[in-house]
């Protein structure tokens, strides 16, 4: 019982281990951060990338307004995958 319950907390929405990235799915990355433009769990690389991304500025704009009207489910794109 406990050892299923240790199991299930390491696993991602999807049932993958949470060192899978949900952007580039490659594995024992530690997908550690939130991107900022989804509720995607990402690796360091995929958020590098996004801070490189043209609308970067306007997504983080774009989120601190939905906070602050109270909107803490605001997506700027939807889900999306990149191979690395
Ligand atoms: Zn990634």
């Amino acid at each position: 019982m406990l050892d299923k319950m240790i199991v299930k907390n390491l696993l991602n929405r999807k049932g993958q281990p949470m060192s899978c990235c949900d952007r580039c799915e490659r594995n024992n990355v530690g997908a550690k951060y939130c991107s900022w433009y989804n509720a995607q769990m990402i690796c360091s690389d995929c958020r590098e990338a996004e801070t490189k991304r043209e609308d970067y500025a306007d997504c983080r704009k774009a989120e601190r307004e939905a906070i602050s009207r109270g909107d803490f489910n605001f997506h700027f794109l939807p889900a999306w995958k990149e191979n690395r």
